[in-house]
């Protein structure tokens, strides 16, 4: 897709620090990070958010998971733990619309459920 961030990521038309690539997978350094380790994860094919993929990318996504893993091992997470997240849509704050996980970790992260803070 002409106009999207993550499309000209993958095409290598912008710039980025890549842990990761293969045929369908990039993974890259977020620009701004919110831990000691954030990386992004995407399928190279424009898919907007969760709420886009259909049946024929299931395989792709499952690429992208295994991907993600494999990543999270070889940034040191496997042990200590990471968090894999997926913001969909204006509510959870989603800015760029080209699926992508953020893997985060290298420090303690906020729990989830504030009671267990
Ligand atoms: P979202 O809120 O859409 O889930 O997250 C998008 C992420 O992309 C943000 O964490 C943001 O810091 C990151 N980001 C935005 N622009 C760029 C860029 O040009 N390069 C890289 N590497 N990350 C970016
Ligand atoms: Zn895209």
């Amino acid at each position: 897709m002409s106009d999207c961030l993550f499309c000209k990521i993958a095409e290598g038309t912008i710039p980025s620090r890549k842990v990761f690539e293969d045929e369908h997978v990039l993974a890259f350094h977020d620009i701004q990070p919110q831990a000691p380790v954030h990386l992004l994860v995407i399928p190279k094919k424009h898919i907007a958010s969760m709420n886009e993929w259909g049946a024929e990318d299931a395989e792709l996504l499952g690429r992208t998971l295994f991907a993600a893993r494999q990543i999270a091992k070889e940034a040191g997470l496997e042990e200590s733990g990471y968090r894999l997240v997926n913001n969909c849509g204006r509510d959870s704050g989603q800015i760029v619309f080209h699926f992508h996980w953020h893997i985060l970790g290298g420090e303690k992260l906020a729990n989830l459920n504030p009671s267990s803070n």
